[in-house]
């Protein structure tokens, strides 16, 4: 019998089900059919055998990597190393002590001296090695000389602490350690450069002027409609002004994407830095002890076994969201699959809709039942469909581990094959993972470097429901736990409201957006597409600045200046600013080109440009330690 997770278990299991379903007769290919086909093939081989998430080795190289980094001064790679060597290190170990202490030295060389103080706490806490143990007091002094020179007492206590810890020490470090206290005690003030305490400013998220009391987070400006087709959608219930807020929005779920899990707090999706690491398996880091305990409570607590198993066999990464989904789901629902399986029944059942997944009148945008309600197509590539049936069969399996009423039919693998539950898990998991493929949004920050970075998905139910068009008419940004949804251009009364999935009108050809929707099957019949706009490709191009209108440019070096006091002062003041006015400014500006050309003109559209930009800057940014 072969064992699992292995890497090829995803693989072997998809080659399994692809055999049997195109060698079986054309009427049986219903779900239920091919749910009980993959659970056959599913059954023949899984069993787990010795999963280790924590591994000393592992982190040990990793550590041994971060050093590397540290020597070349690659802030960011060595912190990144560290934070991964911390994740891998047992719980308790010397080798998570290292990684701590390590990565106070990167902390410490960017001048983030508070987290580089927690970081080192961490280190004393655990069973840091004593002969290392003088750097550690020293840095810890010129921390705290760096953050408040006047205070004596805590700097001289952690000297001391040097001076103690030295005697355990060769002779040779004992030496330098003595050059570098000589060196602290002429250094009285700071190094000349940024000094930066601890950055976790955040913008407190805007607030709706009145909401919807069917649609929770959503501004009374806008309301709920259906028709056949555009199914449900979204409809303006007055005129509404460019900048003005729509939704303000706790997405159902927000994960961190793959290559950032080491930089953000896998529970509040913030980028951290003294954090730290999941007590049981190595995939996730967090900001403080608080979110660690919340994530626990709310998820990760059946999640963290799961969560390394499915990604150890072999799994994409997009299986997380339909996880992160089901085990919600399954929480709201007592931890009964039972209950589960009947409001899944009882919104399947809803006749109307306009009201699917209503509870009580009322859309709640955390509830299971509203999730379950939103839209999704049936694959159409059957090679991705079976690749999903293999992923789902599988996270079904180490799921039902977590899950009581699996407990029996678990004992021996080949009774899987004939537990209905199970098989009817496996359609569950494979349903969310469609609706989930629908209705991802990609979460973006600022960034200094590379102008945008992609640091979240997340499912947000009312954004949703804005269907596709090619001329922008809302964008939406992450204000603390928030997503907050902002109207770009002037939307009257009655007027739908959409959603751009990439193509734009005025960046796209049309054949490019033709092609570039073909993906998804859709055909857009927006205006830019029926009457066929040109593109403005060259709108707000940074060489042709001074070509434009005179309130253009004076908004353009009004957003540029600002963004550049931005990210030069942010991490020093530790806060953010919110672009208020120059959200204001250009918001009249694009109300004035609207009104003069509509939107199909390079003013208007170099116009929405900046409103764009000026909405995008006023969140939280990515920040690296250069
Ligand atoms: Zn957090
Ligand atoms: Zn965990
Ligand atoms: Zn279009």
């Amino acid at each position: 019998m072969q064992g699992l997770p292995d890497k090829q278990s995803v693989k072997k299991l998809h080659v399994l089900i692809t055999s049997r379903m195109f060698s079986a007769s054309r009427n049986k290919k219903d779900d239920l059919f091919k749910y009980k086909l993959a659970c056959e093939e599913l059954s023949k081989f899984i069993n787990e055998v010795n999963f280790e998430s924590k591994i000393a080795k592992k982190s040990v190289e990793l550590r041994e990597n971060g050093n590397d980094y540290f020597k070349k001064n690659e802030l960011d790679k060595a912190f990144e190393m560290y934070t991964m060597s911390m994740a891998y290190a047992p719980t308790k170990s010397v080798e998570l002590s290292m990684a701590y202490a390590n990565r106070s030295a990167v902390l410490f060389k960017a001048n983030w001296f508070a987290d580089c103080l927690v970081d080192i706490e961490h280190a004393l806490e655990l069973d840091y090695p004593e002969n290392l143990k003088a750097k550690l007091f020293l840095r810890k002094a010129n921390c705290l000389q760096a953050i408040c020179p006047k205070r004596r007492g805590p700097i001289n206590e952690a000297l001391d602490e040097t001076r103690q810890w030295m005697k355990k020490m060769d002779k040779k470090n004992q030496l330098a350690i003595e050059q570098l206290l000589k060196k602290q005690k002429t250094t009285k003030t700071t190094t000349e450069k940024t000094v930066c305490y601890k950055f976790d400013a955040d913008v407190v998220p805007e607030k709706l002027k009145s909401e919807n009391p069917a649609l929770p987070g959503l501004s009374s400006a806008v309301e709920l409609q259906y028709s056949k087709k555009y199914g449900r959608h979204l409809i303006a219930t007055r005129d509404i002004k460019p900048s003005e807020v729509l939704a303000v929005q706790e997405p159902y779920i927000n994960i961190v994407k793959q290559d950032l899990r080491y930089k953000y707090c896998w529970h509040c999706v913030k980028q951290t830095w003294s954090n730290i690491p999941c007590d049981d398996c190595a995939e996730v880091i967090y900001c403080s002890a608080s979110c660690r305990d919340k994530a626990k409570l709310a998820y990760h607590d059946v999640e963290c076994y799961v969560l390394s198993r499915i990604l150890a066999s072999g799994i994409i990464s997009n299986f997380i969201f339909p996880l992160r989904i089901a085990i919600k789901a399954l929480k709201e629902a007592n931890n009964s699959f039972d209950i589960l399986e009947q409001n899944r029944l009882k919104v399947d059942a809803e006749k109307d809709p306009l009201t699917k997944g209503f509870i009580d009148g009322k859309f709640d945008p955390q509830k299971f039942s509203s999730v379950y309600s939103l839209s999704h197509n049936p694959h159409t590539d059957k090679n991705f469909e079976i690749l999903c049936l293999a992923g789902s069969s599988i996270t079904a399996y180490f799921l039902a581990k977590k899950i009581p009423a699996f407990e029996k039919s678990l004992k021996d693998e080949k009774l899987l094959k004939t537990d209905d539950k199970f098989i009817s898990l496996i359609g569950f998991i494979d349903k969310i993972v469609s609706i989930t493929r629908n209705n991802l949004l990609q979460v973006q920050a600022p960034d200094k470097y590379e102008d945008i970075k992609d640091t979240s998905s997340a499912v947000v139910i009312p954004f949703s429901f804005m269907n596709h068009s090619c001329i922008k008419m809302v964008t939406f940004k992450r204000q603390s736990e928030k997503l907050v949804l902002t109207a770009v251009c002037p939307i009257e009364k009655g007027e739908q409201i959409f959603d751009n999935y990439m193509s734009q009108f005025f960046i796209h050809t049309k054949k490019q957006r033709v092609e570039m929707l073909s993906h998804s099957n859709f055909i857009c019949d927006c205006e830019a597409c029926i009457k066929d706009w040109p593109t403005y490709t060259d709108s707000l191009n940074p060489f042709l600045v001074n070509t434009l209108k005179p309130d253009l440019r004076e908004v353009f070096h009004l957003i540029m200046n600002s963004t550049f006091v931005m990210y030069e002062t942010v991490c020093k003041n530790n806060e953010i600013m919110l672009f208020k006015k120059e959200i204001n400014k250009v918001a009249k500006v694009v109300e004035n080109y609207y009104s003069l050309f509509g939107a199909n003109s390079s003013d208007s559209v170099t116009a929405l440009k900046l409103l764009m930009m000026a909405v995008f800057m006023s969140q939280r940014h990515f920040v690296h330690l250069k």
